[in-house]
């Protein structure tokens, strides 16, 4: 066989230890780098590959009914070292796959310090040397500061962030459209928007204040050690750290009721307005305009249903602020992960974008088929977006809406979800956001069935069409 120059892939947490893995399935050589034990980071613990710095778990293992059980599912059949190992050390935990997080990591580092084809390197890559020709950046939300700089250098200043400002996302077909309507501010329709771009949910003086008293009054999530130091940015504050700052604040920012008619009660003027903004191209999902916040989920959930048309609202995110290196993906990478301004560097895992272990783990994957593939002179083949993997990667390099209002930059780490899959009956290419009833009812079991079973039947054909080699 010819020799091929090795990929070199850096980082090697969960999307790097599973991107090195596919790589040498495909026969080309890795060199895999990583900066612990050598150089730690504030979180990981060992020197270990794939550690897991909090929970043990990788969430819901349902593959006929939850998102995150799908690519699970997917996972498995394309290959992956980190599900396979997953369920080799597995531990009882209900629906969800959880695991013995030493022997999952032990049991993976051991994969790859025994795959010929993998040199280990333990070692903090400053800087990709530039005789580098097919390169995967898998550094993650905790990526070293000299790392972090020189890939600012690269993206510009404003493209790679420090700290995620998420916030919370709802799937449309929950919100109830008899008391929430379409209207853009002053009717803008500003370039590209049709003067009804925005969900208006409307509040009472009564029902504001009661909010503003929820806000305050509910848990909050405490900052880690190695994130407290961080001042909040301008632009991005909690809201309950704006309700703290007077009551009427949030009611001059983001709730602020000011051109909005109620087409509903046109003659009443409503006391605050929630905004959401569409969130996806394919339009079933929206985020809460200016809603970041460190307030623990379960108060999230509790508290946002409060807000009229909300009341039945089902998230596809919940809010958070982190500490978070992350790049604005969709404008800085193409398709297949690759920086547009300088193609033979590839990202994966959580500075790409996506959330969580699983997720991560899945970028790993495809990144590595991807840079395998090109080293074999091969085209990459893209996953349909129909399947878990399509979709996350849909978001990633181009699914998101970018926002030309103020504030955080709006593309933001996201979970998998259904609201990413598109609808079913969804023919592509298509403009307009589905119909109501089009889109996925995320208490519907049966269409969530159904999206799973399109999802994987999409995965197979793609499999054998499109990646000869994935069965092997
Ligand atoms: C405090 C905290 C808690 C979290 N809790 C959860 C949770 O409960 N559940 C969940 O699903 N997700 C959680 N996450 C997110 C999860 O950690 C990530 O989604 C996942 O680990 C990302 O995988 P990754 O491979 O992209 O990055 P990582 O797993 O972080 O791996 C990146 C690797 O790159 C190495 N590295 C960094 N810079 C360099 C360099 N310059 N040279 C060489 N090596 C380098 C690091 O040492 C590390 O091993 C948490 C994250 C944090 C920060």
């Amino acid at each position: 066989m010819r020799s091929l120059r090795p990929i070199h892939v850096i980082g090697g947490g969960l999307a790097g230890s599973e991107a090195a893995w596919q790589i040498a399935r495909r026969g080309v050589p890795v060199v895999l780098h990583e900066m612990r034990p050598v150089h730690p980071t504030a979180v990981h613990k060992t020197g270990q590959f794939a550690e897991l710095v909090c929970s043990n778990s990788f969430r819901s293992d349902d593959a006929d009914g939850s998102a995150v059980g799908l690519l699970h599912a997917e996972m498995r059949r394309l290959g992956s070292l980190v599900l396979h190992t997953a369920d080799a050390h597995k531990l009882p935990a209900g629906g969800a796959l959880a695991v013995d997080r030493d022997g999952f990591a032990a049991a993976i580092t051991a994969a790859l310090e025994s795959e010929p084809l993998i040199d280990i390197r333990r070692e903090e890559i400053l800087e990709p040397p530039p005789e580098w020709d097919n390169v995967i950046i898998a550094t993650g939300p905790l990526t070293s500061p000299a790392l972090a700089d020189a890939l600012r250098s690269l993206t510009g200043e404003a493209a790679l962030a420090f700290f995620d400002a998420i916030a919370p996302i709802v799937h449309r077909d929950s919100i109830d459209f008899d008391i929430a309507w379409f209207q853009s501010r002053y009717d803008k329709v500003g370039p590209g928007g049709s003067g009804a771009d925005y969900i208006n949910c409307p509040l009472t003086r009564a029902q504001y204040d009661a909010f503003v008293d929820a806000l305050l009054a509910g848990e909050k999530t405490a900052f880690h050690d190695f994130e407290a130091a961080t001042p909040y940015f301008d632009g991005c504050l909690p809201i309950e750290i704006m309700a703290e700052r007077g009551r009427e604040t949030l009611r001059h920012g983001p709730m602020k009721p000011f051109g909005l008619t109620d087409s509903h009660r046109p003659g009443q003027k409503p006391y605050a307005v929630v905004q959401l903004r569409q969130d996806n191209k394919l339009g079933t999902l929206f985020n809460m305009v200016g809603f970041q916040t460190k307030l623990k989920h379960g108060e999230q959930a509790r508290i946002f249903r409060t807000i009229p048309g909300l009341g039945n609202a089902e998230f596809a995110r919940l809010g958070g602020l982190h500490r978070n290196t992350f790049l604005n993906s969709p404008k800085l990478l193409d398709a297949t992960l690759r920086l547009k301004a300088a193609p033979r560097l590839r990202f994966a895992g959580q500075i790409t974008g996506c959330e969580g272990y699983v997720e991560s783990a899945a970028i790993g994957l495809l990144a590595g088929r991807f840079a395998a593939a090109e080293r074999l002179g091969e085209t990459p083949a893209l996953p349909p977006p129909t399947t878990a993997h399509g979709a996350l990667i849909g978001h990633i390099t181009g699914g998101h809406i970018e926002t030309i209002d103020k504030g955080p930059r709006s593309f933001q780490p996201m979970n998998v979800n259904f609201g990413l899959l598109p609808p079913l009956g969804y023919d592509p290419p298509r403009a307009a956001p589905p119909a109501a009833d089009g889109g996925l009812g995320p208490r519907n079991s049966g269409k969530k069935r159904a999206l799973c079973a399109r999802a994987l039947a999409d995965l197979e054909a793609w499999i054998v069409g499109a990646l000869p080699h994935a069965a092997e």
